[in-house]
């Protein structure tokens, strides 16, 4: 597939070509489910969309049954970004539903096939774009990352994942899961896609009250993957990866050695707080942006006797088994009796895990550190929903310290599947993790 920097130098007959081309291989590799419907809007380079962020006049779902019917009002902060640089938004990708899930099994589309082994799962939430692009069926894509979404499908994948540092890209319009964690960003085929991409979408949005407000300067044009950098690695910290993804690590090490880079070991607090800190804060979050949807307002509605029952019955039939049970979960953390011991200490321990991070950026320029513990597992294997939470362990913790990391192939199994590990930057240091991660595309290639 033509890279993203390419295509920017298609003309419109070019495009148009493209187009049809792309249509045509969507529709030969349905099977793969990785869009839910395509349209296009402009003339420009296209570009997939995760289901969760608004296109004017574009159904948009979250993967969900209660908001089929609900046409977009207006587009996102994002997506107006691409139309005034000259792109398209083209084609709702598939994700789990309101990107509660690691697998994107979790759609009321039915799941999406990883196109490495249709067997497996892509990941998720951002699983669609992620088999889109991995499958040559689109030039590059957004996702959304509350806790891996973009990083993780990526991985599973063998393509780029960026999830920049949060208040960098504008949420407005976007499906909010858990406002204070989720960023929108690039899925590319390489590094400098990623950087061209995230640099269309970022940079201050008044409409969105969490945006940094900030001067940006590009990425893209100031890449440079000779600058020598201070790396950590994590020798304990990833103890309980398989046996893949640490002969992956330990090879990334000497890569990046020989890539004139100097590698310090580090540890972490043990991720396994990064897990409870994660899903008590999610889960609440979700659970107040999620009451919303209650037949009245948006979407579908499943009408009762009265008021109260026609939430019940939209609620009941609208949202799938996960998302209820996350809503419960949210509901549990927050009710009075035990508001203190769970959301009030989850805020702590996130507190402590960003203080981490910070005391190590005073050291170092990037960490590398798995993305998952595992590679892409055969469809159905997270029927346990405790176990597809456990495998968001080394994810997460990016998220609630609000930083910026990338996610990219390095390694594949002896069967052909991906492994991708990250690169996790300092606050608002995009440009390291892109100048690192450049670093480390080219010297796999050599
Ligand atoms: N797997 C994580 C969850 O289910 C992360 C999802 C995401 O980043 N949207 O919450």
């Amino acid at each position: 597939m033509i890279t993203l920097k390419e295509a920017l130098k298609l003309s419109s007959a070019e495009l148009e070509t493209l187009k049809d081309e792309l249509r045509e291989k969507i529709e030969a590799q349905s099977d793969i489910n990785a869009y839910i419907d395509v349209h296009n809007v402009g003339d420009g380079v296209p570009i997939a969309i995760k289901d969760n962020i608004q296109v004017k006049d574009w159904s948009v779902t979250s993967g969900s049954k209660i908001l089929q019917g609900y046409i977009a009002p207006y587009s996102a902060t994002v997506i107006q970004k691409l139309q005034n640089a000259g792109l398209s938004p083209f084609g709702r990708t598939n994700m789990d539903e309101f990107a509660m899930g690691s697998t994107t099994e979790s759609s009321c589309y039915g799941k999406t096939l990883n196109p490495h082994n249709k067997e497996c799962v892509p990941g998720g939430s951002s699983g669609g774009s992620a088999a889109a692009v991995a499958a040559g069926l689109a030039i590059a894509a957004l996702g959304s990352d509350t806790g891996g979404s973009i990083r993780q499908p990526a991985a599973f994948c063998g393509i780029v994942g960026m999830k920049p540092t949060y208040g960098r890209v504008s949420r407005y319009g976007l499906g909010a899961y858990a406002s204070s964690l989720d960023q929108i960003g690039p899925m590319t085929q390489n590094v400098e896609d990623a950087a061209i991409l995230y640099d269309i979408i970022s940079g201050h949005d008044p409409k969105d009250s969490t945006s940094a407000d900030m001067a940006y300067e590009s990425v893209a044009n100031k890449l440079d993957s000779s600058r020598k950098m201070t790396i950590a690695v994590l020798p304990k910290y990833i103890e309980n990866a398989s046996d893949d993804i640490k002969n992956a690590y330990a090879k990334t090490i000497e890569t990046l050695k020989k890539a004139g880079h100097t590698i310090i070991e580090k540890d972490m607090m043990d991720p396994k707080y990064d897990i409870s800190a994660y899903y008590i804060t999610a889960t609440a979050e979700a659970t107040t942006n999620l009451a919303r949807y209650d037949g009245i307002r948006y979407g579908k509605r499943v009408e009762g006797e009265n008021l109260q029952e026609t939430y019940f019955n939209t609620r009941s039939e609208g949202f799938g088994d996960e998302v209820k049970r996350r809503i419960m979960l949210g509901n549990f953390v927050l009710s009075s009796g035990f508001y203190d011991a769970y959301y009030v200490k989850a805020q702590k321990v996130r507190h402590l895990i960003k203080e981490e991070y910070e005391a190590l950026f005073k050291e170092v320029d990037l960490i590398l550190s798995p993305i998952a513990p595992t590679v892409a597992p055969k469809c159905g294997e997270f029927a346990d929903p405790m176990a597809m939470y456990l495998s968001d362990i080394y994810s997460i913790s990016v998220n609630l310290a609000g930083l910026p990391a990338i996610s990219l192939p390095v390694d594949k199994t002896a069967d052909g599947m991906p492994v991708g590990l990250q690169l996790i930057g300092a606050a608002f240091d995009e440009q390291s993790v892109f100048d690192g991660a450049l670093s480390l595309e080219k010297e796999l290639q050599l």
